[in-house]
């Protein structure tokens, strides 16, 4: 199966990602092994999804040989990290995240420029993966073992939390900064060595944070930048004896593959994947709360696996809240990334767009009723730009309420009262975030007790999360331990229990 499973499993026309390849040329930007930069290999240009035109530099894409190298590059350097002390390991995640905040908008002009989401958002995405860094440098300094009384008389207990060893980080496209940091921090914060394998459409942003962390001074070989494609470096990160563990975010048909591949030779595996997140609007909402909690879900044009995509909406207040969401969308600028009146950047490619406007068209089909958005737009640049679309009239059975889109469309299914919501919220293969607009304390509290999704919010959107609590789903959304805050050393360390008698 594999990343291309991805596009198999929705059994909708996909075409491959839109990549420029010039096999011959040396690359502008080459990735980071053994402590050197190689920029030999497949050079890939990374193209601006805004302007097509506009190609920002070229990228080593690396081999499944480079990536073994890495591996054992990271094997070599794994003991001297680990056996250093909690303050030495907290000095490079300092530095890391200190120039991350401090370069946020020269570097977030390049994720936006890369991934095509607005520029305010980009600055605040490389920000908050500096923050990452910032609370993960902390974190080294409290990992905590336990010490307890034996039941056998005369003997101590001690458990202890040790590091894996070289961990694989494989990362998507639609947070090129912050998913990265979020794996990366902990994994070296808690004393791993890394591979890190970004996303294809998004080198750029993964290639500066891994020039930040080359200087910051961890020892020869201990993080590796391997940019390239899942069949190529995913799958040789899978198949390396030496890797401990892999930490995936992206599809759930590339994580059900990977965790099967994991399986194979016993690698500790974390998996962060889809949603079909519901935001359920009670009568009782307030609607300016509710209509901006639904326009949030459009925000990354809808790539995000926390967007709400599913508005379940009761039948009182159901005409006003589409009417408040329309007025809303009609003032929600699409344009260049890099435009400050853009609200809504390009779709990140061809792939993705075709495939936005493929359930846009199956909605129709299905009788679900496009109330606004869905076409392409035209903007003074070539890049993909869609309007944001609205179906109404739609029922949780349909396929656009049960797959991920992944784009700039959100559908509403009319219920008559609070236990039909529920339902249907939960009503989804998938279990990531959910949301409920309401006054009622009583219903938000059952709400929050019996959502099935592993991110539940009250008058807030379905996405925007803290960095210093856990992150991740239930059903197919994620499996293995959790992300973010503390919990994130249940999958970057393992428990030793030992026993001494003095
Ligand atoms: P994807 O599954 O296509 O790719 C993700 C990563 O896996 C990429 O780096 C890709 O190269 C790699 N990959 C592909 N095939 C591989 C293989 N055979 N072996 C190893 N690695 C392989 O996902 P995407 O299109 O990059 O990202 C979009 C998806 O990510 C959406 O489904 C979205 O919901 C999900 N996502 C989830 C979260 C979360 O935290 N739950 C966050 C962001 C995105």
């Amino acid at each position: 199966m594999g990343g291309e499973g991805t596009r198999q499993r929705r059994a909708l026309p996909a075409k491959p990602r839109d990549r420029k390849e010039l096999p011959l040329a040396r690359a502008d930007y080459g990735n980071l092994i053994a402590g050197d930069w190689h920029t030999e290999g497949e050079a890939v240009a990374n193209v601006n999804p805004s302007d097509l035109d506009d190609t920002i530099a070229t990228y080593a894409f690396a081999s499944a040989e480079d990536t073994h190298a890495a591996v054992d590059a990271a094997k070599r350097a794994f003991p001297q990290w680990a056996g250093l002390t909690p303050e030495q390991r907290q000095a490079p995640l300092e530095f890391i995240g200190d120039e991350l905040i401090r370069r946020k908008d020269e570097i977030g002009r390049l994720l936006s420029r890369e991934e095509g989401k607005p520029l305010a958002e980009g600055v605040g995405e490389v920000a908050r993966a500096g923050q990452f860094f910032k609370f993960y440098g902390g974190e080294a300094l409290r990992l905590h073992g336990d010490f307890t009384q034996s039941v056998r008389p005369g003997v101590e207990v001690e458990v202890r939390r040790e590091p894996l060893g070289v961990v694989g980080l494989i990362t998507p496209w639609n947070f090129p900064a912050a998913i990265p940091a979020w794996k990366i921090a902990p994994a070296l914060a808690y004393g791993n060595a890394v591979v890190f394998k970004p996303a294809e459409l998004v080198p750029g942003t993964a290639w500066a944070l891994a020039e930040i962390i080359s200087r910051s001074g961890l020892p020869e070989g201990l993080f590796n930048l391997v940019m390239g494609r899942g069949k190529d470096v995913g799958e040789a990160i899978l198949s390396a004896r030496d890797v401990a563990a892999v930490s995936f975010t992206g599809s759930a048909a590339t994580g059900g593959h990977i965790a099967r591949r994991c399986a194979e030779t016993m690698k500790k595996v974390q998996l962060e994947m889809g949603g079909k997140n519901p935001l359920v609007v009670l009568d009782d909402a307030d609607l300016e709360t509710a209509a901006a909690a639904a326009l949030n879900g459009y925000s990354g044009t809808g790539q995000k696996c926390t967007a709400s995509s599913r508005l379940v909406v009761q039948e009182g207040i159901h005409d006003r809240f589409v009417d408040a969401l329309s007025d809303k969308l009609a003032g929600y600028t699409v344009g260049h990334a890099l435009d400050p009146e853009t609200k809504c950047g390009p779709v990140v490619d061809e792939t993705q767009l075709q495939q936005d406007l493929d359930y846009i068209a199956l909605g129709q089909q299905e009788g679900a009723e496009l109330v606004t958005g869905g076409q392409l737009l035209n903007r003074a640049t070539r890049g993909h730009y869609l309007a944001p679309a609205l179906f109404t009239g739609t029922r949780n059975d349909m396929r656009i309420n049960r797959e991920e889109i992944f784009g700039p469309v959100c559908a509403v299914i009319r219920v008559k009262d609070y236990a039909e919501a529920l339902a249907v919220a939960n009503d989804t293969e998938y279990g990531l975030t959910s949301a409920i607009c309401t006054d009622s304390l009583k219903r938000a509290s059952h709400f929050k007790a019996n959502s099935r999704s592993g991110i539940v919010t009250v008058n807030l959107p379905t996405g925007g999360m803290d960095y210093h609590v856990p992150f991740g789903g239930m059903k197919a959304s994620s499996y293995g331990p959790r992300e973010q805050g503390q919990y994130a050393r249940d999958f970057y360390t393992t428990t030793k229990t030992a026993y001494t008698k003095p």
